[in-house]
């Protein structure tokens, strides 16, 4: 398509981002059949192509409103417009560009400014969240429907390895997960310890960064980011095999940081070499399938359910490796119809959007259940918990199974 930027943009890094996107899409509309907004709203601008349109305008310099910021507002950056666009436009960096742009422009008004500005401090600290979980755990009972559907209930803990191996990879705890889920990371260690692979972590690392971009706060999202390459240099020196991410929302945005810092010089150089080491489990564990088929047991799990995030499947072009290595130990895994779709869960959709986020949720559980599975098993912390706060099935972290499978 052809472009003419407006001068605010012209020439400028980000610009020069969006002119070229925006020049690769041929306005065909496949990315439309399998964007899940459009499927619920039926508008061609809560669709990836509408929004596309909707981006090149307003960076063609023509007025933003509040109805453009609302069309992208209700976008899942799932990336599922990507994986189908034959063109390869990469649609989450274009829409990543246009969030910013439209925040500059348009002000929203005062009460979402406040809860975007809430989320985004209080979901990646830890020091304020992670207490705050304990305690709504504690009086979950007490709670309304709707804030029980965003605390998990409190998990007994692993016991973590104690062994030392020589091999090390780093892991990235990530900021909600310990406090939601902190049997994701164990359960990860452990598994890692039957192979001979001390996991460690780097106490300093925090968010991944995702939380912050995602509300359009790019700058704090930026500090996130430099605040991991530093805590984890030293890791990186010590010659770290990998740097394992079993968080896929949390992966999808590490393997950015190259491009997110591509014109920082003093961290561009080492943000590529964290990109080059960064791996989600299903990029590691395969790899040992021989060992994991010996040391497993079949422990009562036979059929499984399998929810792929969009950040597993779009974001990061992962597809089939669970599934596969699943297989192999012995389960039989279902997928549901539709699985290119997203759950709803998105970040902090389900918090912003809840009308849009839950419907999907709904659609994707009808789905899941007709599977008959014993257990719904995913691969990122935000969909395992708005999927579960839909249904009664055990929905868990594939790794958790594995674990299970490993030590019953
Ligand atoms: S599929 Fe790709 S080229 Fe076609 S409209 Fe969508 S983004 Fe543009
Ligand atoms: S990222 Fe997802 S919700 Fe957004 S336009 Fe693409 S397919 Fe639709």
């Amino acid at each position: 398509m052809q472009t003419n930027l407006a001068d605010f943009i012209r020439g400028t890094p980000e610009g020069d981002e969006a002119d070229a996107i925006l020049r690769k899409c041929v306005h065909c509309g496949f990315c439309t059949a399998t964007c899940p907004t459009y499927q619920l709203l039926g508008d061609e601008l809560d669709g990836p192509r509408g929004r596309i349109y909707l981006m090149k305008q307003m960076l063609e310099g023509a007025p933003v409103t509040r109805s453009t910021q609302l069309h992208l507002d209700r976008c899942l950056t799932c990336r599922s417009c990507e994986t189908t666009c034959p063109s390869g436009v990469q649609y989450g960096r274009l829409v990543e560009i246009g969030r910013k742009v439209v925040e500059e422009k348009v002000e929203r008004p005062l009460r979402q400014r406040l809860q975007r500005k809430l989320l985004a401090n209080f979901l990646p600290n830890s020091t304020l969240f992670t207490p705050a979980m304990k305690i709504g755990q504690q009086f979950r009972p007490l709670l309304s429907k709707k804030l029980r559907a965003k605390i998990p209930l409190a998990e007994r803990p692993l016991a973590a390895p104690t062994r030392k191996h020589e091999r090390k990879m780093l892991m990235l705890s990530g900021c909600v997960q310990p406090a939601m889920m902190p049997n994701v990371n164990t359960a990860t260690a452990r598994v890692f310890d039957a192979l001979g692979i001390e996991i460690v972590t780097a106490p300093d690392a925090g968010c991944c960064g995702a939380i912050r971009l995602h509300l359009g706060y790019n700058d704090d999202a930026l500090e996130d980011v430099r605040n991991n390459i530093d805590a984890w240099w030293p890791y990186v020196d010590d010659g770290v095999e990998a740097i394992v991410m079993n968080a896929s929302g949390c992966g999808a945005t590490v393997k950015e940081y190259a491009h997110l810092l591509r014109d920082d010089p003093a961290y561009a150089e080492r943000a590529r070499r964290i990109v080059d080491l960064t791996r989600d489990l299903a990029e590691i564990l395969p790899q040992y399938e021989e060992e994991l088929v010996t040391l497993a047991r079949r422990r009562g799990v036979h059929t499984v359910a399998f929810h792929p995030p969009c950040t597993l499947q779009h974001g990061q072009q992962i597809r089939g490796q669970v599934e596969q290595l699943l297989t192999a130990l012995g389960i039989e895994v279902r997928l549901p119809a539709d699985s290119h779709l997203c759950c709803g869960s998105a970040g902090t959709y389900s918090v912003l959007q809840p009308k849009l986020s839950y419907k999907l949720r709904d659609q994707k559980l009808d789905k899941l259940e007709k599977l008959e599975a014993q257990l719904i098993v995913s691969a990122n912390v935000g969909c395992i918990a708005h999927l579960q706060s839909g249904t009664s099935t055990p929905v868990t972290h594939w790794i958790q199974l594995l674990e299970h499978l490993l030590y019953g």
